[in-house]
């Protein structure tokens, strides 16, 4: 980087891009749900129609997916995304696993395994449910055929992907351990009904919180807006956004009832950060 003085303005036009892009922000069954002919099911609003959980993080060195949902593909093509570096994984279910088949391109355009950094329970999950990757039982396995994925070992110790340091947080998502992933004044805590001691000074400082807030009512595994707002009310970041979002929670409408500096998360949001 040039340290001429007679150039001041490099500095700013080099300063590298850094955002949190939401690539979906619905609940487990998506929103619309199937069947389902609620007003927010059958809203024309954009900002009601909400894909699976997972978010990219947009770093100079390239971009680290968190969570690979059942519409994967859609998002990264919806979001103009054309490669992922690297993967991190909150916890196993469904809705933040099935599209981990999509990752095959990217170790085909990068010429090398995709790191998947997440927890054992995780990595044992994937290597049930996707044992084609890491078996050759079929006759015609050619390149780009099946995901070719490395596995990182995490906890709550930090740790450096592509530059960025990444800081793990302990949530419980009902009696399941799950995590949340800071990056610098941002984290990302999704699927949590519960934020363990430990993991409260790991959330201090915070521009944005993005956060579980499923419905109004309780739910056995995710915070509801009620719960929610106590922990921003604690936690006291700059800006939250709720995610996670179930078809009860209407886009315009729960947005005029929550407080200042807490909105609900949309599908495309990108929140830049330092
Ligand atoms: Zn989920
Ligand atoms: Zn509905
Ligand atoms: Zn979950």
């Amino acid at each position: 980087m040039s340290q001429d003085p007679s150039t001041p303005e490099l500095s700013v036009t080099a300063a590298p891009h850094r955002h949190l892009i939401l690539l979906g922000t619905g609940t487990s069954h998506g929103v619309p749900m199937i069947g389902c002919h609620c007003p927010v099911c059958e809203s024309t609003d954009p900002h009601n129609q909400r894909t699976r959980t997972g978010v990219v993080i947009e770093a100079p060195e390239g971009n680290i997916l968190i969570d690979t949902s059942p519409e994967l593909r859609i998002q990264l093509l919806r979001e103009k995304i054309d490669r992922i570096h690297a993967t991190l994984y909150t916890h196993a279910h469904a809705d933040h696993l099935f599209g981990l088949d999509d990752l095959r391109l990217f170790g085909h355009y990068l010429q090398r395994p995709v790191p998947l950094y997440c927890e054992e329970q995780v990595e044992q999950r994937i290597r049930t449910s996707y044992d084609y990757a890491f078996t050759d039982p079929w006759p015609n396995v050619h390149p780009g055929a099946v995901p070719v994925l490395e596995f990182h070992r995490i906890g709550v110790e930090p740790f450096s992907v592509l530059g960025q340091t990444i800081q793990p947080i302990r949530l419980w998502h009902g009696k399941l351990a799950v995590l949340g992933f800071r990056v610098n004044n941002v984290a990302f805590c999704t699927d949590v009904s519960r934020i363990p001691e430990e993991s409260w000074p790991l959330l201090e400082g915070l521009d944005t919180l993005v956060l579980d807030a499923l419905r109004d009512k309780p739910h056995p595994t995710h915070f509801s807006v009620d719960q929610a707002l106590e922990v921003v009310a604690r936690v006291r970041p700059r800006q939250t956004y709720f995610t996670h979002i179930s078809h009860q929670l209407e886009h315009e409408a729960t947005n005029a009832r929550l407080p200042a500096g807490v909105e609900l998360a949309y599908d495309g949001l990108r929140i830049e950060y330092a």
